[in-house]
């Protein structure tokens, strides 16, 4: 990944080929696009509204699912004291080197008397906070959420996917049992993934991730590890297990059914606007964007086609004709009428990745007809008017459908099984894409793979398949079947 240069701020012309430099395209294809632009403050980005929308859709479908089994959204501060920050040692250890600090306040720039972190995550401020509502078994358990943005103070940035301020939401619960709250972790991997395939049309591995590899302070983290179309992967939402760890350090107990107090077991997860930028990498091509319908801030666009007040007259009256159908279809439509010529239209929304277009001119009209693009076969078709919303609401649901199953084929074709590292060592020379191997456990034969494959890290457990043969590494038995990657 290289370093962006925020000098660079002038509008971009032309959209580098995918090809030619894929890290050049995704960031031309963004500003292009009008989905963000970086601040002007190193490493801050800007959500434009094209690409907020998207992250809006996301979250309202999250949002229905955590509501749906009976989470609750609430709201912290955004700085967190010193004191809280520190008590949990790993934790601790993990965000430290990217927390920022404020330390003076007011006209005179006085000192505070303890620094305030900006919240890189607020498992900490919650642990101290939900103490207070938690006293009995019938309490628990607690399940709560909020969205927001928090601040990690990386060194490099690139917009989406690694910024110092990112928007997510963070999900924290508490529970009287251990398996209680492992399952609640399995629940919300389950809604992330469907909001990666279902939504996104990314297919993921879901799977443990490694003990190296697991959250600050956690127990086990499950991930979702989605390949984007330069053979890298992208880590697209975690979901860990605490067992007792923050209750412990935050003091958060229960009196049990047996009336003896014990510590409450806990999880956090989060997904975040980095998912923003999978979409982008993981459907584009060299033509810009491609968005999946289902998060698409406009899923059809019209461009009228017409010569004089006439011809615009005659179309106006025939769009207007239909155009109400597809708002009550449930349809985002918007028709162009900007004074641009058609053919600039067509590449303006194709940049955009509107799944589908409706050019209609005064011939159109008199047939009763649209001609239908659609943004990733590009074939035109004729379709009449009559029954035209139903008809796109069946094509919008095809072209999701197409998009998962092409990205899937993406994944089928940049997946392979291997037993050793030399072979490892040579795949990923050349190529990307998951690799599947067979391990040992060693955390010593993972820090092997890393350092001898350059930067090739284990991605996830395979929750399915039990492993055979010997460690890719050592040679020993392997324990587990794992995927690795070079990754984002
Ligand atoms: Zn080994």
């Amino acid at each position: 990944m290289k370093e962006e240069s925020e000098e660079q701020q002038d509008f971009v012309k032309d959209i580098t080929k995918m090809s030619t430099d894929f890290d050049r395209w995704y960031t031309d294809v963004i500003r292009k696009a009008e989905m963000a632009d970086w601040s002007g403050v190193r490493g801050l980005m800007v959500v434009r509204p094209y690409g907020w929308a998207m992250w809006e859709a996301i979250t309202r479908a999250f949002d229905d699912m955590i509501k749906e089994s009976g989470h609750e959204n609430w709201a912290f501060p955004l700085l967190i004291p010193r004191e809280l920050l520190v008590k949990e040692a790993e934790h601790i250890e993990g965000f430290g080197p990217e927390v920022a600090w404020v330390t003076q306040a007011g006209a005179t720039k006085e000192e505070l008397e303890e620094p305030l972190a900006v919240r890189p995550t607020s498992e900490t401020i919650i642990g101290h906070i939900i103490r207070r509502y938690i006293q009995s078994h019938r309490d628990l358990p607690k399940l709560t959420n909020q969205w927001n943005s928090v601040v990690r103070w990386e060194k490099r940035s690139r917009l989406f996917l690694r910024s110092r301020e990112f928007w997510w939401q963070e999900g924290h619960t508490f529970h009287a049992s251990a398996q209680e709250a492992m399952d609640e972790v399995s629940l919300i991997l389950g809604y992330y993934r469907s909001i990666a395939e279902d939504w996104l049309a990314v297919p993921v591995l879901a799977g443990k991730k490694t003990a190296s590899e697991t959250f600050a302070g956690a127990v086990y983290t499950l991930t979702l590890e989605g390949l984007m179309r330069d053979g890298l992967a992208l880590q697209m939402g975690t979901s860990h297990y605490f067992g007792q760890n923050f209750a412990r350090a935050y003091d958060i107990s229960f009196s049990n059914k047996e009336n003896e107090r014990e510590l409450c077991y806990s999880t956090s997860w989060g997904i975040s606007t980095r998912l923003v930028g999978a979409l982008v990498m993981a459907h584009g091509d060299d033509s810009g964007l491609i968005v999946p319908p289902r998060v698409a801030p406009i899923q059809v666009v019209t461009v009228p086609i017409f010569r004089d007040a006439e011809g615009r007259a005659k179309v106006e009256k025939f769009i207007d004709g239909w155009a109400g159908e597809l708002k009550s279809a449930g349809i985002r439509h918007r028709v162009d009428w900007r004074d641009e010529r058609p053919g600039d239209k067509y590449a303006h929304w194709e940049l955009k990745g509107v799944p589908l277009r409706l050019n209609v001119g005064a011939r159109d009209a008199e047939a009763g007809q649209v001609e239908l693009v659609d943004r990733l076969s590009r074939q035109r078709v004729s379709v009449p008017a009559a029954g035209l919303g139903r008809r796109l609401v069946d094509e919008l649901e095809a072209f999701q459908k197409k998009l998962f199953e092409r990205a899937l084929e993406y994944r089928n074709a940049n997946t392979v099984e291997l037993s050793t590292l030399a072979e490892v060592v040579a795949h990923f020379k050349e190529r990307g894409g998951f690799a599947w191997v067979p391990w040992c456990g060693d955390a010593a034969c993972e820090e092997r793979i890393k350092a001898e494959a350059g930067g090739v890290t284990i991605r996830t457990l395979d929750p399915d398949e039990k492993a055979s043969g010997k460690c890719l590494v050592c040679g020993q038995p392997a324990k587990h079947r794992v995927a690795l990657a070079k990754a984002y």
